[in-house]
């Protein structure tokens, strides 16, 4: 009682907040009288008292990159975002998204990562017990390193020793130190420390020395184990050699523009989450806005499938995307998506649908992204598809001319340009044995026995192209010029939400990211 009528003074501002104070979500549900402010309006709960969302990354007025990730982990969930904002549990994909912030100043989790003591010498207090810990959040912490890691435990104060972080080739990075800083609950029986003091300047030059008693980070990234399963040896190289003799590493510190504003960063709160339909490690998938085919376009798919292949990363190009440890996992994984993909289509189609997908890739672009499209596969086994790019490239006077190549992550590619791949499937019939969700890339590629062909178009400041270029050399092709232009074409929330749930039906058996962990 007394609790509501505080919060009823707070909502009406009769307490004042001196200065900017920012929350998450704990371990509980918030009380109904913030639930109902903040579904009515933004995150600002009365001045200076901001509501940093569940899932979240937030730049102050100050400059600093707050990263949040509130709640405890809801292992119900094995894919996608936690549908609800203001429950107290986050799905592993909402952990996953906030990869896509690249870095933080600041991470606030409410579950440790898992193994934050290891490597550790300070000992909790007689008869305390661990916190519950996440692996989700250790792989957060270590992609995002951020300088502080805050975190709770109810009834005790925790600070480990501050933990360095490796770079791509594991050598220590010495400009990426995490301090971990757990606090206890307000007021707790035990009087332990639940309020924590500390200077950050967001302008801070990377330190070039590491402070006294800093350890090598405790968190092995799951992402790390599966990749370099002999890790654990050689991290121990350095796990006695701390102190100021690593030279620190340069490093490009540029956070990309406006995570929070992008159509395609999960981090984006006002994300339509409802059109995700898988989450991966580095890449993701939604249904489009405003589809170019519909679920009777195909009446063999019987859903629009038209599909696009997003990066977590916030990145202009795929090449851009740093580390290039990451820029490689996430171009694998989209190729591995556009794959299963096709596994679908073929499964579904007895192999009377190939694909088109294709990427505007721009180093003045906001953050790329592939578009995946089924087509009659007779059309690119005639060459008309391939003809129909050329031609309007040809009729809108571009200088340049496609070529036939295959140009990886991009990286090979000086500048911009256009990229498609055209597939089908070879002998114009299915592929009984394709179950579409073997974990291993190259036996997948046998598998589908398809025939494909990639072909670039550079781009350049000489002439303006046009970024529909691919939905307008398709509409064209499949007889749909009424839904050229996709916001012509935008469905009800209700009907993306039916399209988004039955894709993600058909696809299940395909989607290689419900098979992980
Ligand atoms: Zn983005």
């Amino acid at each position: 009682m007394e609790d509501d009528q505080t919060l009823t003074s707070l909502l009406n501002g009769d307490i004042k907040i001196p200065c900017p104070t920012y929350f998450t979500l704990g371990k509980h549900p918030l009380p109904q009288q913030i639930v109902d402010k903040l579904e009515t309006s933004d995150d600002e709960i009365c001045p200076n008292l901001y509501f940093l969302g569940k899932h979240s990354t937030t730049k102050t007025s100050e400059g600093l990159r707050i990263v949040s990730l509130g709640g405890l982990l809801d292992s119900e969930i094995t894919a996608g975002l936690s549908k609800d904002k203001l429950l107290p549990f986050h799905t592993e994909g909402d952990a996953k998204a906030l990869h896509g912030a690249n870095t933080a100043d600041i991470l606030v989790t409410s579950n440790w990562p898992t193994s934050i003591r290891s490597q550790s010498s300070i000992k909790l207090p007689e008869g305390a017990e661990e916190p519950l810990a996440e692996e989700c959040v250790a792989d957060l912490c270590s992609t995002l390193k951020p300088r502080y890691h805050f975190s709770t435990s109810d009834s005790l104060f925790y600070e480990r020793e501050p933990f360095f972080h490796l770079d791509n080739e594991n050598q220590p990075d010495s400009s990426s130190v995490t301090r971990f800083i757990s606090l206890a609950a307000h007021n707790n029986p035990s009087k332990q420390k639940w309020l924590y003091a500390f200077s950050i300047d967001p302008n801070a030059a990377p330190l070039t020395t590491m402070p006294p008693g800093t350890t090598i980070t405790p968190l092995g990234s799951s992402r790390k184990r599966q990749r370099q399963p002999d890790n654990e040896q050689s991290y121990s190289r350095f796990s006695h050699q701390h102190g100021d003799h690593y030279r620190p590493k340069k490093r490009l510190r540029q956070p990309p523009p406006g995570p929070q504003q992008c159509f395609f960063c999960l981090s984006n709160p006002n994300l339509a989450t409802h059109l995700i339909t898988s989450i991966g490690n580095d890449a993701y998938l939604t249904t489009a806005k405003g589809p170019l085919s519909t679920s009777s376009t195909y009446p063999a798919l019987n859903i629009p499938a038209h599909i696009l292949i997003i990066p977590l990363s916030h990145s202009p190009t795929l090449t851009s995307i740093s580390p290039a440890e990451t820029k490689i996992s996430t171009y694998k994984e989209m190729h591995k998506y556009r794959q299963s993909l096709q596994s679908l289509l073929n499964s579904s189609s007895k192999g009377a649908l190939g694909a088109v997908t294709w990427e505007v890739s721009r180093a003045q672009g906001i953050h790329t992204h592939w578009q995946f499209l089924p087509v009659p596969a007779d059309l690119i086994k005639k060459g008309l598809v391939e003809a129909a790019f050329k031609v309007e490239a040809e009729n809108e006077k571009y200088p340049k001319k496609f070529q036939t190549k295959e140009i990886g992550d991009g990286t090979i590619e000086q500048g911009d340009f256009f990229r498609v791949w055209l597939w089908r499937v070879e002998g114009d019939k299915g592929n009984e044995d394709d179950d579409g969700d073997s974990d291993d890339d190259e036996d997948d590629d046998d598998k589908m026995k398809g025939t494909e062909k990639s072909l670039v178009l550079p781009l350049s400041a000489e002439f303006r192209f046009d970024l529909q270029f691919g939905r307008r050399v398709m509409a064209k092709l499949l007889g749909l010029e009424g839904r050229m232009n996709w916001r012509d074409c935008l469905q009800s929330d209700a009907d993306e939400k039916k399209d988004a749930e039955s894709f993600k039906a058909a696809f299940k058996a395909f989607d290689f990211s419900l098979g992980e962990d």
